[in-house]
């Protein structure tokens, strides 16, 4: 069931012209995708503005049927979803099979989610309740490192609480969003969800239109700026899930073979490409020799390939641009520190960057300092615990961060004093649709997923009664 094809107004159509899609660990094309026209993206909002009304007038028993029907059809095609996510993001089937699911326990959760009227006051002066009321269109507008559960988790959200949705995925990876935009279309009335693709020529058109009320994005800093710029004119409303530079922080009681593999794995999940992966690691003296050997042996043994192939635990880079400012990291990994394994990309097809451990280097190199956003990662050497918190706080990004120590009490004053959205205590990378995600300073505005996150797709209205 892979589909080309967009979504508008409850009809499957053409793009107004076709274009490749590059698996990244080939580095050749291995589908056609159409491409919306600025006037397929005008009927695109056009379709979700005359849906509105009627959406959001629809119970909300009703649409939380629907989405769980949604939650129903993803599972139904879990198979398909995650072949094509391999080939289009380049990620292991086995972790896309693993984004698949996490996609379905999404929907499931926004399946029950909605606001009821809550009673804020009854006494014998007034009665006052607040209702959340829908917005109106909302765009979602995702990047390329996890583009199914992104862009159902802009969808499930918008559409349960009476929006009505576009989404519009990153040019290099459309076809699971399309997918998406198919398994709507016999669930939800015509206009309620619509998808369409483009070549990064239609974000500003989407987030500058007047019709739009909200965007939802996930991306870069530097692109999340430009949407704030665009939503300004209308003061749309805005949720930005931006980038970060993760720092986690290992204590000097720390037992290295209980925690490396688990480290490694927050750091190169999806070859590093995640916003909230650790992305740099800072160690004390006493443990740094033996951490940064258990990480290098481990890091040496990861299985890099096709993410088709049996057995592979790493797949390439999504695209050439991201392999560009890979070898830019590598440099800075090669001039700035001691490279204890990998150290280069792959010659030949494909997209490929070794597993790199980087030791004896320090902030100031790029590559601590900027978000790498490639499975590169550099371990640094600290003495004192309130310094290393300086450190990793010294940052425009404030995402994520990690604290490992058996001394959890230790540990979560450390946390506590980490200047992100959130901070983990022995893992990191873990999210659920039941908590709160959000990004301190330049990582992002507002929240997403939990009660909170859902109400952000929502204009609280208060409504007071006067008994006198
Ligand atoms: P990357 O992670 O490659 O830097 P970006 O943050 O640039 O990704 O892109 C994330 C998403 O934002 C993509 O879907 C892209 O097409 C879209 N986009 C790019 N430029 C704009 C813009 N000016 N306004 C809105 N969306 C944009």
């Amino acid at each position: 069931m892979i589909n080309n094809k967009l979504l508008i107004n409850g009809n499957l159509v053409d793009g107004h012209r076709t274009a490749d899609v590059i698996n990244p660990a080939l580095g050749t094309s291995f589908a056609t995708v159409g491409l919306a026209s600025e006037s397929q993206a005008e009927a695109a909002v056009a379709a979700a503005k005359a849906a509105f009304p009627a959406w959001a007038a629809t119970p909300l028993a009703e649409r939380r049927a629907a989405v769980s029907r949604y939650a129903d059809a993803i599972r139904d095609n879990a198979e398909t979803l995650a072949s094509t996510l391999t080939q289009e993001q380049g990620k292991p089937l086995a972790e896309a099979a693993a984004e698949v699911m996490y996609t379905e326990i999404f929907m499931r959760y926004f399946a029950q989610a909605g606001f009821e009227p809550e009673l804020i006051q009854d006494d014998e002066n007034y009665r006052i309740e607040m209702i959340h009321k829908p917005l109106g269109p909302v765009v979602g507008i995702t990047p390329w490192n996890l583009p199914l559960l992104i862009g159902a988790n802009k969808i499930g959200p918008a559409v349960v609480t009476g929006n009505t949705v576009v989404l519009k995925p990153a040019p290099t990876t459309p076809l699971t969003s399309l997918m998406l935009g198919t398994l709507a279309q016999n669930i939800f009335p015509p206009g309620v969800v619509n998808v369409i693709t483009d070549a990064n020529d239609l974000g500003w058109l989407l987030s500058n239109h007047p019709d739009v009320a909200k965007i939802t994005f996930t991306g870069s800093t530097a692109t999340g700026k430009k949407v704030a710029h665009s939503a300004a004119d209308s003061l749309k409303r805005l949720t930005l899930e931006l980038g970060g530079n993760d720092a986690g922080i290992v204590l000097d009681d720390v037992n290295v073979d209980d925690v490396a593999a688990k480290i490694l794995a927050g750091s190169f999940m999806n070859a590093g490409q995640v916003c909230i992966a650790l992305k740099r690691l800072y160690v004390p003296a006493n443990k740094y020799d033996e951490m940064c050997d258990a990480l290098a042996g481990l890091a040496q043994q990861t299985k890099v390939g096709n993410g088709l192939d049996e057995g592979t635990q790493m797949g390439p880079l999504q695209n050439p641009m991201q392999l560009e400012k890979a070898k830019g990291y590598l440099e800075a990994a090669n001039r700035d520190g001691r490279v204890m394994t990998g150290g280069k990309i792959r010659e030949g097809k494909g997209y490929f960057v070794e597993p790199t451990i980087v030791r004896d280097i320090s902030d100031g190199s790029a590559l601590v300092d900027e978000e790498q956003f490639a499975p590169i990662l550099p371990i640094i050497k600290y003495d004192k615990v309130d310094e290393v918190i300086e450190r990793a706080n010294k940052s425009i990004y404030g995402l994520g961060g990690s604290v490992w120590s058996p001394d959890i009490d230790r540990a979560k004053n450390i946390a506590a004093r980490i200047e992100t959205g959130t901070a983990w205590i022995n893992h990191h990378l873990h999210f659920s649709p039941n908590v709160p995600f959000c990004g301190a300073k330049e990582s992002g505005v507002g929240v997403e997923f939990s009660r909170e996150g859902l109400a952000e797709f929502t204009q609280r209205s208060v409504i007071s009664i006067s008994k006198q």
